[in-house]
């Protein structure tokens, strides 16, 4: 039975890895889905023909998730389109690896202003929306770095457990209005996000999961449907780990 027909969802970092999966689980259990991209147009295209193939209704934007102003804007589309949102995930994020001693700033920046402030800003402009019809279910990815740390991922740590304080916050002030708010925290995914790493670190990496491997896009979408259909309804501020127990 399919889950969410004509619900209207909105996906970040939707082209490609994770979102890409999350967005095509949506269109395959009956939802409308705007998903967002930041710059690999030929991801996008190629993405955009599958879904046609397949008859499924999705648009997709090019917008950079810590652009308050911008993102402002796609709301008042959205709003003048949709009048409410149902589900928004945020997986739009980026790594910007160096030891902390050697970072510059523009690596500290762009991986917070991404990562944090674009969910803030999309979370931000998706309340008012959601409050409207008293319903809503926001999902925001952190990742297991947030609490352990790990060598040149200052930012990304930062960014990720910042995460989690904006969705317990957020889910305490909307607790009453039947909108939730969860992190779901994947551990090593193969996606392009790792695809920049040598063999021999992912094979250490692969050593550090007690599952001795690494998870796939199917197994964080499941944990995603699972904290955005009914079964949750009474589940919110919680962090899903999806790491195979690390
Ligand atoms: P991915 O394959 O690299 O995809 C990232 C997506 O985010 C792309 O669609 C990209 O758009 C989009 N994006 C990046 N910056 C953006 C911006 N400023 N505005 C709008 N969209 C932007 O990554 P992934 O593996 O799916 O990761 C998804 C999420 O899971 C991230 O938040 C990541 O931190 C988290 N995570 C991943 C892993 C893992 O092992 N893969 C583990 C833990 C957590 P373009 O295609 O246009 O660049």
């Amino acid at each position: 039975m399919k889950r969410f027909i004509k619900r209207k969802v909105i996906v970040t970092g939707a082209t490609r890895g994770i979102g890409r999966g999350v967005a095509t689980a949506f269109l395959e259990e009956g939802a409308i889905v705007t998903g967002i991209f930041s710059s690999d147009r030929t991801s996008a295209d190629q993405f955009q023909r599958q879904c046609d193939e397949r008859g499924y209704r999705i648009t997709l934007v090019q917008l950079d998730v810590s652009d308050f102003t911008a993102v402002a804007d796609f709301y008042r589309k959205i709003e003048e389109q949709w009048n409410t949102v149902d589900i928004l995930v945020n997986s739009a994020g980026i790594r910007r690896d160096s030891l902390t001693a050697l970072m510059d700033r523009h690596q500290w920046q762009s991986v917070i202003d991404t990562n944090l402030t674009g969910t803030f800003n999309m979370s931000r402009h998706v309340i008012p929306l959601m409050l409207k019809q008293k319903y809503g279910r926001i999902i925001n990815i952190t990742s297991p770095v947030s609490h352990l740390g790990f060598n040149g991922q200052a930012n990304y740590a930062a960014s990720k457990a910042g995460l989690i304080g904006l969705t317990r916050t957020l889910a305490r002030e909307t607790a009453r209005k039947k909108i939730t708010v969860n992190c779901v925290s994947p551990g090593f995914i193969q996606t392009d996000f790792i695809s920049d790493l040598t063999e021999d670190q992912l094979a250490a990496y692969k050593r550090m999961v007690p599952m001795r491997r690494f998870g796939t896009i199917a197994e964080v979408v499941a944990a995603i449907l699972f904290l955005v259909s009914e079964d949750s309804s009474y589940i919110s501020g919680t962090v899903l780990d999806v790491t195979g127990g690390i």
